[in-house]
Protein backbone atom coordinates (compact mmCIF):
# COMPACT_ATOMS: atom_id res chain seq x y z
CA UNK A 1 0.00 0.00 0.00
CA UNK A 2 1.13 3.30 -0.89
CA UNK A 3 2.03 5.73 2.59
CA UNK A 4 -0.54 8.40 2.68
CA UNK A 5 0.77 11.91 2.13
CA UNK A 6 0.83 14.14 5.34
CA UNK A 7 -2.15 15.66 5.91
CA UNK A 8 -2.47 19.63 4.98
CA UNK A 9 -4.12 20.82 8.34
CA UNK A 10 -6.71 23.70 8.09
CA UNK A 11 -4.22 26.59 9.70
CA UNK A 12 -0.89 26.48 11.08
CA UNK A 13 0.87 29.34 12.19
CA UNK A 14 4.18 31.08 10.58
CA UNK A 15 6.96 30.30 13.21
CA UNK A 16 10.54 30.83 12.42
CA UNK A 17 14.04 31.48 14.25
CA UNK A 18 13.17 35.01 15.22
CA UNK A 19 9.92 33.73 17.18
CA UNK A 20 11.39 31.53 19.06
CA UNK A 21 14.85 32.98 19.67
CA UNK A 22 12.84 36.32 21.19
CA UNK A 23 10.73 34.24 23.60
CA UNK A 24 13.59 32.55 24.63
CA UNK A 25 15.31 35.99 25.27
CA UNK A 26 11.74 37.09 27.09
CA UNK A 27 12.38 33.70 29.37
CA UNK A 28 15.88 34.36 30.32
CA UNK A 29 16.17 38.31 31.37
CA UNK A 30 13.17 37.96 33.66
CA UNK A 31 10.11 39.50 32.96
CA UNK A 32 7.87 37.73 30.95
CA UNK A 33 4.67 39.04 31.96
CA UNK A 34 3.81 43.06 30.60
CA UNK A 35 7.12 44.83 29.95
CA UNK A 36 9.39 46.64 27.42
CA UNK A 37 8.42 44.22 24.50
CA UNK A 38 4.47 44.95 25.15
CA UNK A 39 5.78 48.57 25.05
CA UNK A 40 7.16 48.27 21.58
CA UNK A 41 4.66 45.91 20.06
CA UNK A 42 2.00 49.03 21.28
CA UNK A 43 4.49 51.21 19.39
CA UNK A 44 4.91 49.52 16.08
CA UNK A 45 1.09 49.62 16.01
CA UNK A 46 0.65 53.36 16.36
CA UNK A 47 3.63 54.18 14.01
CA UNK A 48 2.06 51.84 11.84
CA UNK A 49 -1.75 53.14 11.68
CA UNK A 50 -0.52 56.63 12.62
CA UNK A 51 -2.82 56.27 15.62
CA UNK A 52 -2.43 58.06 19.44
CA UNK A 53 -2.92 54.72 21.53
CA UNK A 54 -2.64 51.11 20.43
CA UNK A 55 -4.04 49.25 23.73
CA UNK A 56 -2.37 45.43 23.84
CA UNK A 57 -4.26 42.56 25.66
CA UNK A 58 -4.08 38.91 25.60
CA UNK A 59 -6.90 38.46 23.17
CA UNK A 60 -9.32 40.23 20.42
CA UNK A 61 -12.12 39.26 23.04
CA UNK A 62 -10.90 41.39 25.50
CA UNK A 63 -10.11 44.31 23.29
CA UNK A 64 -13.90 44.39 22.09
CA UNK A 65 -14.93 43.79 25.98
CA UNK A 66 -13.31 46.80 27.37
CA UNK A 67 -14.13 48.88 24.33
CA UNK A 68 -17.82 48.52 24.93
CA UNK A 69 -17.24 48.80 28.69
CA UNK A 70 -15.08 52.34 28.06
CA UNK A 71 -17.95 53.56 26.21
CA UNK A 72 -19.91 52.85 29.06
CA UNK A 73 -21.89 50.10 27.48
CA UNK A 74 -24.65 47.69 29.71
CA UNK A 75 -28.21 47.51 30.93
CA UNK A 76 -30.73 49.53 28.50
CA UNK A 77 -28.39 49.43 25.86
CA UNK A 78 -28.52 47.76 22.32
CA UNK A 79 -24.61 46.55 20.57
CA UNK A 80 -25.62 45.48 16.21
CA UNK A 81 -23.43 43.36 15.07
CA UNK A 82 -23.38 41.21 11.76
CA UNK A 83 -24.55 37.30 12.59
CA UNK A 84 -22.00 36.48 10.70
CA UNK A 85 -18.84 36.40 13.16
CA UNK A 86 -17.21 34.43 16.00
CA UNK A 87 -19.35 34.81 19.50
CA UNK A 88 -17.23 36.82 20.64
CA UNK A 89 -18.04 40.00 18.67
CA UNK A 90 -21.75 39.76 20.49
CA UNK A 91 -20.96 37.92 23.72
CA UNK A 92 -19.60 41.14 25.34
CA UNK A 93 -22.23 42.98 24.49
CA UNK A 94 -24.33 40.20 26.55
CA UNK A 95 -21.90 39.88 29.44
CA UNK A 96 -22.33 43.73 29.78
CA UNK A 97 -25.95 43.29 30.43
CA UNK A 98 -26.61 45.23 26.95
CA UNK A 99 -29.11 43.94 24.27
CA UNK A 100 -27.19 42.16 21.36
CA UNK A 101 -29.17 43.09 17.78
CA UNK A 102 -27.91 40.66 14.47
CA UNK A 103 -27.99 41.88 10.94
CA UNK A 104 -27.87 40.33 8.03
CA UNK A 105 -25.55 40.25 5.41
CA UNK A 106 -24.73 41.38 1.58
CA UNK A 107 -25.30 38.70 -0.44
CA UNK A 108 -22.24 37.52 -2.01
CA UNK A 109 -19.35 39.19 0.14
CA UNK A 110 -21.62 38.24 3.31
CA UNK A 111 -20.16 41.37 5.32
CA UNK A 112 -22.72 43.87 7.07
CA UNK A 113 -25.35 44.81 5.21
CA UNK A 114 -26.23 48.47 5.33
CA UNK A 115 -29.65 48.53 4.78
CA UNK A 116 -30.32 45.70 7.23
CA UNK A 117 -28.77 47.97 9.49
CA UNK A 118 -31.03 50.67 8.93
CA UNK A 119 -33.94 48.81 10.05
CA UNK A 120 -32.53 47.64 13.34
CA UNK A 121 -31.52 51.00 14.85
CA UNK A 122 -32.97 52.39 17.75
CA UNK A 123 -32.61 55.32 20.19
CA UNK A 124 -31.02 52.62 22.55
CA UNK A 125 -28.67 51.52 20.27
CA UNK A 126 -25.09 52.83 21.20
CA UNK A 127 -22.61 51.07 19.19
CA UNK A 128 -22.45 49.13 15.60
CA UNK A 129 -20.12 46.26 15.00
CA UNK A 130 -19.44 45.36 11.13
CA UNK A 131 -16.71 42.42 11.07
CA UNK A 132 -14.11 42.67 8.30
CA UNK A 133 -15.04 38.64 7.52
CA UNK A 134 -12.19 36.90 5.78
CA UNK A 135 -10.15 40.12 5.39
CA UNK A 136 -12.13 42.05 3.02
CA UNK A 137 -13.79 45.23 4.52
CA UNK A 138 -17.13 46.12 5.65
CA UNK A 139 -18.49 48.94 4.05
CA UNK A 140 -17.46 50.97 6.39
CA UNK A 141 -18.76 54.48 4.58
CA UNK A 142 -21.94 52.80 3.22
CA UNK A 143 -21.90 52.11 7.42
CA UNK A 144 -21.62 55.69 8.74
CA UNK A 145 -23.78 57.14 6.27
CA UNK A 146 -26.82 54.98 8.18
CA UNK A 147 -26.01 55.80 11.68
CA UNK A 148 -24.77 59.29 11.37
CA UNK A 149 -27.75 61.03 10.59
CA UNK A 150 -29.95 58.67 12.95
CA UNK A 151 -27.61 59.22 15.82
CA UNK A 152 -27.80 63.15 15.28
CA UNK A 153 -32.06 62.54 15.05
CA UNK A 154 -31.48 60.62 18.51
CA UNK A 155 -29.11 63.17 19.74
CA UNK A 156 -26.78 60.48 21.08
CA UNK A 157 -23.54 58.75 19.72
CA UNK A 158 -23.85 55.40 18.50
CA UNK A 159 -19.78 54.57 18.11
CA UNK A 160 -18.81 52.30 15.37
CA UNK A 161 -16.55 49.51 16.32
CA UNK A 162 -14.24 47.63 13.65
CA UNK A 163 -14.27 43.90 14.21
CA UNK A 164 -10.42 43.92 12.96
CA UNK A 165 -9.50 39.79 14.10
CA UNK A 166 -9.30 39.27 10.43
CA UNK A 167 -8.24 42.51 9.15
CA UNK A 168 -4.49 42.81 9.46
CA UNK A 169 -3.46 43.90 6.33
CA UNK A 170 -6.71 45.27 5.23
CA UNK A 171 -7.70 48.58 3.62
CA UNK A 172 -11.02 50.17 2.51
CA UNK A 173 -11.20 52.73 -0.13
CA UNK A 174 -6.78 53.76 0.27
CA UNK A 175 -7.30 53.87 4.10
CA UNK A 176 -5.83 50.76 6.15
CA UNK A 177 -8.00 49.33 8.80
CA UNK A 178 -6.93 50.83 11.76
CA UNK A 179 -6.12 54.16 10.25
CA UNK A 180 -10.00 55.20 10.89
CA UNK A 181 -11.43 57.40 13.50
CA UNK A 182 -13.52 54.42 15.13
CA UNK A 183 -11.59 51.99 17.46
CA UNK A 184 -10.48 49.18 15.39
CA UNK A 185 -10.02 45.75 17.46
CA UNK A 186 -7.08 43.00 15.72
CA UNK A 187 -6.65 39.74 16.82
CA UNK A 188 -3.32 37.80 17.11
CA UNK A 189 -4.82 34.38 17.59
CA UNK A 190 -3.11 31.37 16.02
CA UNK A 191 -5.09 31.15 13.33
CA UNK A 192 -5.10 35.15 12.48
CA UNK A 193 -2.76 36.66 9.64
CA UNK A 194 0.00 37.32 12.75
CA UNK A 195 -0.32 35.64 15.88
CA UNK A 196 0.77 36.07 19.57
CA UNK A 197 -0.18 32.95 20.49
CA UNK A 198 -3.19 34.43 22.08
CA UNK A 199 -3.74 38.22 22.26
CA UNK A 200 -5.57 41.36 20.75
CA UNK A 201 -5.37 45.22 20.36
CA UNK A 202 -7.14 47.60 20.00
CA UNK A 203 -6.33 51.15 18.36
CA UNK A 204 -8.15 54.39 18.50
CA UNK A 205 -7.43 58.17 18.34
CA UNK A 206 -9.89 58.87 21.19
CA UNK A 207 -7.79 59.96 24.49
CA UNK A 208 -10.62 59.23 27.17
CA UNK A 209 -11.66 55.84 25.60
CA UNK A 210 -7.77 55.09 25.59
CA UNK A 211 -7.80 55.81 29.11
CA UNK A 212 -10.73 54.39 30.50
CA UNK A 213 -9.98 51.14 28.54
CA UNK A 214 -6.31 51.09 30.21
CA UNK A 215 -7.93 51.43 32.87
CA UNK A 216 -10.77 48.92 32.30
CA UNK A 217 -8.00 46.13 31.13
CA UNK A 218 -5.73 45.92 33.90
CA UNK A 219 -7.91 45.46 37.36
CA UNK A 220 -9.33 49.11 37.00
CA UNK A 221 -5.89 50.47 38.65
CA UNK A 222 -4.23 53.37 37.16
CA UNK A 223 -0.77 51.58 36.43
CA UNK A 224 -0.19 48.38 35.17
CA UNK A 225 2.60 46.73 37.08
CA UNK A 226 5.82 47.66 34.38
CA UNK A 227 5.05 51.49 35.13
CA UNK A 228 4.28 50.91 38.84
CA UNK A 229 8.04 48.99 39.29
CA UNK A 230 9.61 51.21 36.81
CA UNK A 231 12.67 53.13 38.35
CA UNK A 232 11.48 56.60 39.95
CA UNK A 233 6.95 54.93 39.64
CA UNK A 234 5.11 55.14 43.02
CA UNK A 235 4.80 51.82 44.22
CA UNK A 236 0.74 53.31 45.35
CA UNK A 237 -2.11 52.05 43.02
CA UNK A 238 -5.53 52.62 42.94
CA UNK A 239 -8.57 51.25 41.91
CA UNK A 240 -10.62 53.71 39.91
CA UNK A 241 -13.39 50.80 38.86
CA UNK A 242 -13.27 47.47 38.79
CA UNK A 243 -11.73 45.99 36.08
CA UNK A 244 -10.41 42.86 34.01
CA UNK A 245 -7.11 41.61 33.93
CA UNK A 246 -6.35 41.53 30.25
CA UNK A 247 -2.60 42.62 30.03
CA UNK A 248 -0.74 41.00 27.17
CA UNK A 249 2.53 39.00 28.01
CA UNK A 250 6.01 40.39 27.07
CA UNK A 251 6.33 36.76 25.57
CA UNK A 252 3.50 37.29 23.77
CA UNK A 253 4.80 41.00 22.19
CA UNK A 254 7.92 39.29 21.36
CA UNK A 255 6.37 37.17 18.74
CA UNK A 256 4.18 39.90 17.87
CA UNK A 257 7.07 41.94 17.02
CA UNK A 258 8.72 40.20 15.15
CA UNK A 259 5.05 38.88 13.01
CA UNK A 260 4.85 42.09 12.62
CA UNK A 261 7.27 42.74 10.77
CA UNK A 262 6.93 39.91 8.24
CA UNK A 263 3.32 40.90 7.30
CA UNK A 264 3.87 41.99 4.58
CA UNK A 265 5.53 38.66 3.40
CA UNK A 266 2.85 36.32 5.10
CA UNK A 267 0.04 38.44 3.13
CA UNK A 268 1.47 38.32 -0.27
CA UNK A 269 2.24 34.73 0.30
CA UNK A 270 -1.63 34.50 1.09
CA UNK A 271 -3.18 36.82 -1.72
CA UNK A 272 -0.71 34.23 -4.42
CA UNK A 273 -2.66 30.84 -2.78
CA UNK A 274 -5.83 33.24 -2.89
CA UNK A 275 -5.04 33.53 -6.61
CA UNK A 276 -4.26 29.84 -7.33
CA UNK A 277 -7.25 29.10 -5.77
CA UNK A 278 -9.73 31.26 -7.76
CA UNK A 279 -8.01 29.79 -11.03
CA UNK A 280 -8.30 26.30 -9.74
CA UNK A 281 -11.85 26.41 -9.04
CA UNK A 282 -12.81 28.14 -12.01
CA UNK A 283 -13.56 24.14 -13.00
CA UNK A 284 -15.28 23.22 -10.00
CA UNK A 285 -18.99 24.58 -10.31
CA UNK A 286 -19.91 22.93 -7.64
CA UNK A 287 -18.20 25.73 -4.92
CA UNK A 288 -18.04 29.06 -5.76
CA UNK A 289 -15.26 31.43 -3.52
CA UNK A 290 -16.98 33.99 -1.78
CA UNK A 291 -17.55 37.39 -3.79
CA UNK A 292 -15.11 40.38 -3.14
CA UNK A 293 -16.37 43.69 -2.31
CA UNK A 294 -16.98 46.01 -5.54
CA UNK A 295 -15.31 49.28 -4.00
CA UNK A 296 -11.73 49.70 -4.03
CA UNK A 297 -9.86 47.73 -1.08
CA UNK A 298 -7.30 45.80 -0.11
CA UNK A 299 -8.12 41.90 0.91
CA UNK A 300 -5.86 40.57 4.00
CA UNK A 301 -6.85 37.04 2.54
CA UNK A 302 -7.32 35.71 5.94
CA UNK A 303 -9.92 33.42 5.23
CA UNK A 304 -10.58 31.85 1.72
CA UNK A 305 -14.13 30.92 2.07
CA UNK A 306 -16.38 28.81 -0.55
CA UNK A 307 -19.95 27.81 -1.19
CA UNK A 308 -20.75 24.49 -1.53
CA UNK A 309 -24.00 24.50 -4.12
CA UNK A 310 -26.18 22.25 -1.96
CA UNK A 311 -28.57 21.73 -5.31
CA UNK A 312 -25.49 19.92 -7.36
CA UNK A 313 -24.68 17.33 -4.51
CA UNK A 314 -26.09 14.77 -2.41
CA UNK A 315 -24.48 15.82 0.85
CA UNK A 316 -24.29 18.69 3.13
CA UNK A 317 -21.33 21.00 3.83
CA UNK A 318 -20.82 19.13 7.54
CA UNK A 319 -20.62 15.96 5.56
CA UNK A 320 -18.20 17.74 2.70
CA UNK A 321 -15.67 18.64 5.71
CA UNK A 322 -16.06 15.45 7.29
CA UNK A 323 -14.92 13.38 4.08
CA UNK A 324 -12.47 16.28 3.28
CA UNK A 325 -11.25 15.38 6.98
CA UNK A 326 -10.79 11.75 5.88
CA UNK A 327 -9.05 12.65 3.27
CA UNK A 328 -6.26 14.26 5.27
CA UNK A 329 -7.68 18.24 4.15
CA UNK A 330 -8.86 20.37 7.25
CA UNK A 331 -11.58 22.91 6.59
CA UNK A 332 -13.00 25.20 8.79
CA UNK A 333 -16.91 27.16 9.29
CA UNK A 334 -16.19 30.72 9.39
CA UNK A 335 -19.20 30.88 10.58
CA UNK A 336 -22.64 29.43 11.79
CA UNK A 337 -24.44 32.81 12.29
CA UNK A 338 -24.61 33.70 15.79
CA UNK A 339 -28.41 34.40 16.19
CA UNK A 340 -29.53 30.66 15.67
CA UNK A 341 -27.24 29.89 18.80
CA UNK A 342 -29.48 28.55 21.32
CA UNK A 343 -28.72 31.73 23.58
CA UNK A 344 -28.90 34.18 21.28
CA UNK A 345 -32.17 32.41 19.54
CA UNK A 346 -33.57 31.32 22.91
CA UNK A 347 -33.38 35.03 24.16
CA UNK A 348 -34.53 37.46 21.42
CA UNK A 349 -36.32 35.18 19.74
CA UNK A 350 -34.49 34.54 16.49
CA UNK A 351 -36.02 32.03 14.37
CA UNK A 352 -35.00 30.66 11.07
CA UNK A 353 -36.22 32.92 8.26
CA UNK A 354 -35.49 35.73 10.49
CA UNK A 355 -31.92 36.44 8.63
CA UNK A 356 -32.20 34.45 5.18
CA UNK A 357 -29.07 35.59 3.30
CA UNK A 358 -26.72 34.81 6.48
CA UNK A 359 -28.82 31.59 7.26
CA UNK A 360 -27.99 30.00 3.88
CA UNK A 361 -24.64 30.98 3.77
CA UNK A 362 -24.61 29.44 7.17
CA UNK A 363 -25.48 26.15 5.73
CA UNK A 364 -23.28 26.06 2.71
CA UNK A 365 -19.55 28.14 3.41
CA UNK A 366 -16.43 26.34 4.38
CA UNK A 367 -13.18 28.00 4.85
CA UNK A 368 -10.05 26.16 2.87
CA UNK A 369 -6.61 25.60 4.24
CA UNK A 370 -4.83 29.50 3.54
CA UNK A 371 -1.24 30.28 5.43
CA UNK A 372 1.96 30.75 4.31
CA UNK A 373 3.16 27.62 4.65
CA UNK A 374 1.49 26.09 2.26
CA UNK A 375 2.80 25.64 -0.78
CA UNK A 376 1.25 25.53 -4.53
CA UNK A 377 1.25 21.85 -4.51
CA UNK A 378 -0.60 21.58 -1.14
CA UNK A 379 -3.34 23.91 -2.65
CA UNK A 380 -3.36 22.12 -6.02
CA UNK A 381 -4.21 18.61 -3.88
CA UNK A 382 -7.07 20.39 -1.42
CA UNK A 383 -8.73 21.31 -5.08
CA UNK A 384 -7.88 17.90 -6.29
CA UNK A 385 -9.48 16.30 -3.09
CA UNK A 386 -12.74 18.36 -3.04
CA UNK A 387 -13.65 17.68 -7.05
CA UNK A 388 -12.73 13.55 -6.10
CA UNK A 389 -15.57 14.12 -2.89
CA UNK A 390 -17.28 16.15 -5.13
CA UNK A 391 -17.60 13.44 -7.89
CA UNK A 392 -18.81 10.97 -5.29
CA UNK A 393 -21.83 13.03 -4.37
CA UNK A 394 -23.23 14.50 -7.76
CA UNK A 395 -26.59 14.50 -8.26
CA UNK A 396 -27.68 11.56 -9.96
CA UNK A 397 -29.22 13.14 -12.46
CA UNK A 398 -26.18 14.73 -13.05
CA UNK A 399 -23.95 11.84 -13.43
CA UNK A 400 -23.63 9.74 -16.46
CA UNK A 401 -23.99 5.75 -16.59
CA UNK A 402 -21.36 3.86 -14.51
CA UNK A 403 -19.51 7.28 -13.63
CA UNK A 404 -20.87 6.99 -9.86
CA UNK A 405 -19.75 3.64 -8.86
CA UNK A 406 -16.31 3.95 -10.40
CA UNK A 407 -15.63 7.19 -8.97
CA UNK A 408 -16.54 5.64 -5.34
CA UNK A 409 -13.17 3.79 -6.27
CA UNK A 410 -10.93 6.27 -7.34
C1 LIG B 1 -11.03 35.45 16.14
C2 LIG B 1 -12.15 36.41 16.15
C3 LIG B 1 -12.46 37.18 17.28
C4 LIG B 1 -11.84 36.94 18.62
O1 LIG B 1 -10.48 37.01 18.62
P1 LIG B 1 -9.68 36.44 19.90
O2 LIG B 1 -8.35 37.10 19.79
O3 LIG B 1 -9.62 34.98 19.74
O4 LIG B 1 -10.41 36.85 21.11
C5 LIG B 1 -13.43 38.15 17.17
N1 LIG B 1 -14.08 38.34 16.03
C6 LIG B 1 -13.84 37.61 14.93
C7 LIG B 1 -14.61 37.89 13.67
C8 LIG B 1 -12.89 36.59 14.97
O5 LIG B 1 -12.68 35.83 13.89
Amino acid sequence: MDAKPAAIPFCRPTIEQEEIDTVVASLKSGWITSGPKVVEFEKMFRERFKQPHALSLNSATAGLHVVLAALGIGPGDEVITTSMTWPATCNVAELLGAKSVFTDVVDGTLLMDPADLKKRLTPKTRAVIPVHHCGAPADLDAIHAVIDPYAKSIGHKITLVEDAAHAVGTAYKGRPTGTSSDPVVFSFHPIKNITTGEGGMVVTNDDALAERMRILKFHGVQKDSWTRYASGGSPRYEVIEPGWKYNMLDLQAGLGIEQLKKVERFNARRTELAKLYDELLKNVPEVRPLARPDYPHVHAWHLYVVRLDLKSVDIGRDEFIGELGQEGIGAGLHFTPVHLHRHYAKKYGYKRGDLPVVEQAGEEILSLPLYPLLTDADVRRVVETMKRVLARHKKKADRSSGVGAAARHA
